[in-house]
């Protein structure tokens, strides 16, 4: 498992971690930034930016941070 983060003040929802990580990401459709996929998230918060991913989506998930533009995808192993 691999907790993943995304800084929604620094997300500008370009669409490259979505496009790269799909099953990991998704746009948020309100503010249009990207969130955690539902099934990744943490269960004990109501926060959509961060969670927990299982070991074979990790190089999909360092992808989309590498691909981030600005930097707002953090991955911790
Ligand atoms: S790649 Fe980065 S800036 Fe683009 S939507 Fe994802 S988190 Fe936001």
């Amino acid at each position: 498992m691999a907790k993943v983060r995304v800084d929604k003040t620094l997300c500008i929802g370009c669409g490259a971690c979505w496009a790269l990580a799909p099953s990991v990401f998704e746009e948020d459709p309100e503010s249009y930034k990207s969130r955690i996929k539902e099934p990744y998230r943490k269960t004990d918060s109501d926060d959509e930016s961060t969670g927990e991913i299982p070991d074979n989506l990790l190089d999909d998930a360092k992808k989309a941070a590498e691909g981030c533009p600005t930097g707002a995808i953090s991955v911790e192993e």
